[in-house]
Parts: structure tokens; C-alpha cells; sequence
């Protein structure tokens, strides 16, 4: 069973999750201004519109998206999929497909899966830290996950550390906080220090999942700490990042904003002297569970992107192939090429997020871990897939994409006759529209969706140098010598005088 049950399980609709953040009083800056109500601010809402669609598909009435996007619990009742616990391989599949239906429907990140996959990588790992040195961290990690379920909360998976200075381990910064910390404990709660940085959906979030960002060593405890505390803690500061093109969500009409629906955001999560109870404690102390807990966690998140970087990936086919058509170049062979090439990418990311989950495997706790080799390889091409179909889908659409005009000429009397007459594609299909498609190609390309689209997939769930390291772990070489050895008759024994 994944909680401990004993509560009764909600299926929140996104309205309840949108109300369910209201008044909160997070303490929140975004360009140097405390953000009210992050709900109704113009640049936040679009994200936390993401985070509701992850609810509102649990209610779909389409069966089959409702049976992706909800999972059974103990007692027989239906939980939301993003706070389950993988029970097999099938389900390890079917999170890949969710997310997919939700990168298609939102063409933006929505952050649900960062603290779905810290669930399942503490879930997996709290129990092997038990029963290896009998501490009571699985029982905790239950209750809490009870919690999230009967609740259907959004947690925030914090791992990212700010690191300063790349060349120095963690306590020998020489500022202390650069890692986040333990700076007190007592019989009942521990205090923590630092900061974690790029926090995906930080405020639409109603938990907090730390975990620390590396393998650590002996001497390091006070850095090999895992807890989760709500976003409402005392201590906590939360600093919007930057995206480009975000004025335009302040600024610009609906139509210059390329996806005025949807979006993701990131924060920079202080802790300030944060007290964390006992009871919310996962790892205290313990370095040599550190490295498997961050190496389960990044691998969920690394098969996560197979999933929903294929879901924007197909707005964008969409988008590159509506651009062909309203520019009247949809039958040249190179065109069909190209989206062909696109397809194939995209396709290639997709398969990758599948052949992990496939391939995953029975834990002791009972929960399951996909393939970490294939979900390093996924997330290596996720990496560099999104750049060549971002260069691809520009080449489609021409050089339009970086030079339209604003919705706002089309509304002056003096220039909106000239911008229709003049951006005027092929017959029988609006100027507005090929505009729009324009804009929705530079949003996913070079602006607020490109964020998510790009960065993300070369950064996120860790750099491409990070999956390298797991992959050259992972793979058999030893096997593949044998092999080859085998096959070319070298004997292990050599001839005299050889
Ligand atoms: Fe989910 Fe993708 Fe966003 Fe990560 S980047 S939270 S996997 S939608
Ligand atoms: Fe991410």
C-alpha cells in the first residue's frame, strides 16, 4: 500500500487547487516587488494554470485520460496519479504517457513531477536506509505520503544547492550556507540553513521536498539532510526568477504572449533558519544514502523528460507544420523533410522515457525504479533534441518569427490595414492567424516557453555532464569486452613469448 491510509482521499479539481493556494501569505519577490497573490499575479498565474490541468485531468471525461491521469490506492480509493507510488512497470509507463498528454495540452512544464518523482526516490531509498541502519525514516516518509495523498497536494522537489565555488566540497566553501544544512538539532526538530536554486513551480506549491544535491562523504553530515516542510514555514523566501520575455505578460495583449494560457516558473527558495520537525525528517547524518537518494531521484526526473518534453515537442511540430501551410510551402519536398526530421526527434525522446520505464524494476519497498542507464541516455538526448528541433521549426517558419509586429499594430487605424495586407500568407487563411502561430513558434523558441523548452532540457534533472557519469557507471563494459574478446579468439592466456 503507498500511505498509511486512515484519511479520507480527495481528487481535488484545479479550481480547489487554485483556492487551495489563496492567501497563503508566502513571502515572495519577483523584480524586486513582494508578489501578493501569486494566483492572480500576471506573470505566476499562467504557471499555476499548468499545475491545475494536472488536476482537472483527473476529472477528464474522456476515460482513458482519467485512468492516466488518477491511480487506485489502498482501500480501493482513486488518488491523483502525481502522488502515487509506482507499483510496476506499467505504471512507470503510464506516468510517461500522462506526461506527455500534459506537455501536449499545456506546451509548458507543469511542475508536478518534481516532487512526484522525490516521493518514489524517498520512498525507494527511506527503506533501504532502514533496514541497512534501523532508522525510522520509511514509517515518516509514509505518513507524510498519506498526507500528500488524502490532501492530492503539489510538492516541490529542492535538490539544486547554489554551490558556489564548483571546486570546493561542501563544507569547505567559504561560505557554509552555499550547501543547504542542519545548523541545529534537538530530540524533536532540526534547523536548516541555505538556499536551493531554479525551483521548478515553487510557488503553486503546497510542500517542499529538500534533498541534497550530491553524493556525500564522511565529515559532510550536516549537508546529507532530506526532509519536507510546507511552503507556508517560517524562514522561507521565495525569489522569482527571470524569463525571457516575461514582460509581455505584464505589458502585452494575450496574442503577443504566444501561449497566454500556460507556463512554468522558478524560483530561488531561501531557508532561513527553518525548523523542521522530527517527524518530517528523512535523512539526518546519513552520507552513505546520500549519492543513491540523489541517483534515483535524478533518474525519475531524467525519464520524466522523455514524457513531457515530447508533449511540447508535438506543439511545436504543430506549430513548424501550421507555419508551412500558411506560408504556402507545406508540398516542398524539404519541407516535408524537415517536419519528417522533427517527428523522428521527437519520437526518439519519447521512446527513451518508455524503454526506462519498461525496463524498470521491483525494489524492496516494493515501489519501482526504472532503468537508470536508459533513463541517463533519455535525458542525454533531451539535452540536445529540443535545440535542433527549436533551429528546425524556425527554419520553417522564416525569419518572420523575430520580426512580427505586435497585436497592438493590428489595433491602430494607421498601421492594422498595412500589417494585415502586408503579413498576408496563402489564400483563405487570416493574417491574425499566421501571426499567432508566428508568435507561438518564438514563445516555445526564444521566449517564456523556451525556458522551459531548452534550458531546462540541457539543465534540469541535472547537466548533460551528470548523466555521462551515469552512464559510463552503468553500462557493462566489462561484458561488452568479453564479448568482443570472445568473438576475436583473444585467449586470456598468452603464447609463450607473446
Ligand atoms: Fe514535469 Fe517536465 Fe516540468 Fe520536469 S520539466 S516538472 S518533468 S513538466
Ligand atoms: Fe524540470
Amino acid at each position: 500500500m503507498d500511505g498509511d491510509g486512515g484519511t479520507s482521499m480527495v481528487l481535488r479539481t484545479g479550481n480547489d487547487y487554485i483556492d487551495s493556494l489563496r492567501g497563503r501569505g508566502l513571502t515572495a519577490y519577483y523584480r524586486g516587488e513582494r508578489v501578493a497573490e501569486p494566483v492572480d499575479h500576471p506573470v505566476i498565474g499562467p504557471s499555476i494554470r499548468s499545475v491545475a490541468a494536472t488536476y482537472d485531468l483527473a476529472h477528464s471525461p474522456d476515460p482513458g485520460l482519467r485512468g492516466l491521469a488518477t491511480a487506485g490506492a489502498p482501500g480501493g480509493v482513486t488518488i491523483n496519479r502525481f502522488t502515487h507510488i509506482h507499483r510496476s512497470a506499467e505504471d512507470l509507463v503510464r506516468k510517461i504517457k500522462l506526461q506527455r498528454v500534459l506537455g501536449r495540452l499545456t506546451g509548458a512544464c507543469f511542475q508536478r513531477c518534481v516532487g512526484w518523482d522525490a516521493l518514489n526516490a524517498l520512498y525507494i531509498t527511506t527503506h533501504e536506509t532502514d533496514a541497512t541502519l534501523g532508522t525510522p525514516y520509511h514509517e515518516r516518509m509514509r505518513r507524510f505520503l498519506a498526507h500528500v495523498q488524502a490532501e492530492d497536494l503539489v510538492c516541490q522537489g529542492a535538490m539544486t544547492d547554489v554551490k558556489g565555488d564548483r571546486g570546493a566540497r561542501p563544507g569547505r566553501q567559504e561560505d557554509p550556507d552555499l550547501y543547504l544544512r542542519v545548523v541545529r538539532r534537538t530530540a524533536d526538530h532540526i534547523v536548516v540553513k541555505g538556499a536551493k536554486a531554479h525551483q521548478t513551480g515553487a510557488l503553486g506549491s503546497h510542500e517542499i521536498i529538500v534533498m541534497p544535491t550530491l553524493a556525500l562523504e564522511p565529515g559532510e553530515e550536516d549537508y546529507a539532510v532530506s526532509f519536507a516542510i510546507p511552503s507556508t514555514a517560517k524562514g522561507l523566501v521565495f525569489i522569482v526568477g527571470r524569463q525571457s520575455g516575461d514582460l509581455r505578460c505584464l505589458y502585452d495583449p494575450p496574442m503577443d504572449q504566444g501561449n497566454a494560457r500556460f507556463g512554468g516558473h522558478e524560483a530561488l527558495t531561501v531557508f532561513d533558519n527553518v525548523e523542521v520537525p522530527m517527524e518530517r525528517v528523512f535523512l539526518l547524518g546519513e552520507v552513505a544514502f546520500s549519492g543513491k537518494l540523489v541517483e534515483r531521484f535524478a533518474g525519475f526526473h531524467r525519464q520524466s523528460y522523455g514524457g513531457c518534453k515530447a508533449g511540447v515537442g508535438d506543439v511545436l511540430i504543430g506549430a513548424a507544420a501550421l507555419a508551412a501551410d500558411y506560408n504556402g510551402v507545406a508540398g516542398a519536398s524539404h519541407v516535408r523533410d524537415k517536419l519528417v526530421e522533427m517527428i523522428h526527434l521527437n519520437e526518439t525522446i519519447y521512446s527513451c522515457g518508455l524503454a526506462c520505464s519498461h525496463e524498470g524494476r521491483e525494489t524492496a519497498s516494493g515501489a519501482y525504479l526504472i532503468d537508470l542507464l536508459l533513463a541517463n541516455v533519455c535525458k542525454q538526448n533531451v539535452t540536445r533534441i529540443p535545440y535542433e528541433m527549436a533551429r528546425l521549426a524556425q527554419d520553417l517558419a522564416g525569419g518572420l518569427v523575430s520580426t512580427l509586429p505586435s497585436a497592438r499594430d493590428l489595433d491602430n487605424p494607421e498601421t492594422g490595414e498595412l500589417v494585415l495586407k502586408y503579413l498576408k500568407g496563402v489564400p483563405g487563411v487570416a493574417t491574425e492567424d499566421r501571426m499567432r502561430v508566428m508568435r507561438l513558434i518564438e514563445h516555445l523558441t526564444l521566449g517564456r516557453g523556451a525556458v522551459g523548452y531548452l534550458p531546462e532540457s540541457l539543465h534540469g534533472a541535472g547537466s548533460p555532464q551528470a548523466q555521462r557519469l551515469v552512464i559510463g557507471r552503468q553500462a557493462p563494459l566489462e561484458e561488452y569486452k568479453r564479448a568482443a574478446r570472445e568473438l576475436a579468439g583473444i585467449s586470456s592466456r598468452p603464447r609463450s613469448g607473446g
